[in-house]
């Protein structure tokens, strides 16, 4: 893309509505802007990040072997008054009525949704396992928006839905679930870590949720200093065993004593004193099981092995897809702008011309161009050289290419590194080995 032609308004000043560095940062780098309290327009470069996570996400849902639908943001309240939720919710539901007087909400989540179009088709234990999952719009019309995308009110969401004839499938697909939010987020390029959540009067300890540690967090977190090393990955998976799957999960669970002392104090009382750190997280994701509750109160059941009708067990796994961004660049910037992580990053590069005009440099940036004219930037812009620098620095492209008049007579190009800073001379050529993926 050609920044002289393109749509990726930045800005100087600091917003003053914004008191996070990622709200800040997404404003200021033109991702993002408000159109109503705690609704969010995505600008070009915002909308190609949101898509790059998304798409993460989808391939390591698939992975698991989930299946993507796409359930629609308005809910019917009849679906809800059947789980008895409609009156439960309270007023984070927006509820709507249409010209006939029919009520309507825009979900705030699915459950009710999933469990009766599963219902409607599986009618057998056989049929199952089933996880399907989407990624879609919610809406929660939160007390206190804050934080830009970080709370919002309409907000992306994947939610997926898993259903088990029994508890051990539960549990194995819980398991499968833990897996791939753990591989999400590392080819995000931040650490998420997993930490015991309440389940309610569910009970028993299959609920997490996933926080990256960031002082701007909104939970506060205990912690142990050696779950910052763990690699949870480390050793591969065979995710059709349950054995395999246990010992995976057993592994994690041992490390997750990042956990609040309410909810695992005797976990708490095992770590050393001196590995013992308070702190700060962003959740990111939340996963949970939570048994027969939907399919009971809806009464969707399945027959059995025995030709009895049983209840599926379920579990539900969000991830904060909008909220990621946000979250990333609490995890990844400095004082001049984002840091984005390779996966992420609305461009691969940015080419910066420094004299557009003169026919060298045109020439040379034009062939780094030509690699990949959609995942590229082009800094073709006829400003000082200091404000586009500073504009790359505060988008955060991965790499900067530079090209100057001098460098074009010898075919030199200068490659700086946004995330350390270091700088390279390259010749043309190896430039374009850089920037050419795949
Ligand atoms: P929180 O405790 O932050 O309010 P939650 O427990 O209500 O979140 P879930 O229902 O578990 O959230 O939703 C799944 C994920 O959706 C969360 O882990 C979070 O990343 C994201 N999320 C929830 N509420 C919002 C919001 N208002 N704005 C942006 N993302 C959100
Ligand atoms: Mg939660």
């Amino acid at each position: 893309m050609r920044l002289s032609r393109s749509f990726l308004p930045t800005l100087k000043e600091t917003p003053a509505e914004a008191q996070i560095a990622s709200h800040r940062l997404m404003l200021r780098a033109g991702l993002v802007r408000q159109t109503a309290s705690g609704i969010y327009a995505w600008l070009p470069a915002g909308l190609r990040v949101l898509r790059n996570i998304e798409r993460i996400v989808r391939e390591e849902q698939n992975r698991i072997g989930a299946q993507e639908v796409l359930m629609p943001t308005l809910q019917s309240a009849d679906l809800w008054k059947r789980s008895g939720r409609y009156d439960a919710y309270g007023p984070e539901m927006l509820r709507i009525r249409d010209r006939h007087e029919r009520d309507l909400l825009y979900g705030p989540t699915n459950e009710e949704m999933i469990t009766d179009l599963f219902g409607q088709s599986v009618k057998s234990y056989r049929e199952l396992p089933q996880m399907l999952y989407h990624v879609q719009w919610k809406f929660r019309d939160e007390v206190r928006p804050r934080f830009g995308v970080m709370r919002g009110r309409e907000f992306l969401m994947k939610d997926a839905y898993s259903f088990d004839a029994d508890y051990e499938g539960a549990v194995n697909s819980y398991r499968r679930m833990m897996l791939a939010y753990l591989r999400t987020f590392q080819r995000l390029g931040v650490r998420a870590v997993p930490m015991v959540a309440d389940t309610g009067p569910i009970g028993g300890d299959l609920s997490h949720e996933f926080l990256i540690l960031a002082p701007t967090g909104e939970s506060g977190v205990f912690y142990d200093a050696a779950l910052e090393e763990q690699d949870w990955l480390a050793q591969p998976v065979d995710t059709q065993s349950t054995e395999s799957l246990k010992g995976f999960f057993d592994n994690v669970t041992s490390w997750y004593a990042a956990t609040d002392e309410k909810h695992d104090a005797s976990a708490w009382e095992d770590v050393p004193q001196e590995r013992r750190r308070e702190g700060r997280g962003i959740e990111v994701g939340h996963i949970f099981y939570f048994g027969t509750k939907y399919t009971q109160a809806m009464d969707i059941s399945v027959t059995g092995q025995d030709g009895a009708q049983v209840y599926p067990e379920m579990g539900s796994y969000g991830i904060g897809v909008s909220r990621l961004t946000g979250a990333i660049i609490e995890a990844s910037h400095d004082e001049n702008g984002i840091i984005w992580p390779a996966e992420v990053a609305p461009f691969r590069a940015v080419i910066i011309n420094l004299k557009p005009g003169d026919a060298l440099c045109d020439a040379l940036c034009d062939a780094l161009y030509e690699v990949a004219p959609d995942d590229l930037l082009y800094d073709d812009r006829s400003d000082r050289a200091g404000a586009k620098f500073a504009d790359a620095d505060l988008m955060g492209h991965p790499l900067q290419l530079i090209v100057g008049p001098k460098g074009a007579v010898s075919g030199v190009v200068e490659v700086k590194c946004r995330a350390t800073g270091a700088r390279y001379e390259m010749t043309p050529d190896e430039a374009i080995a850089l920037i050419t993926r795949g």
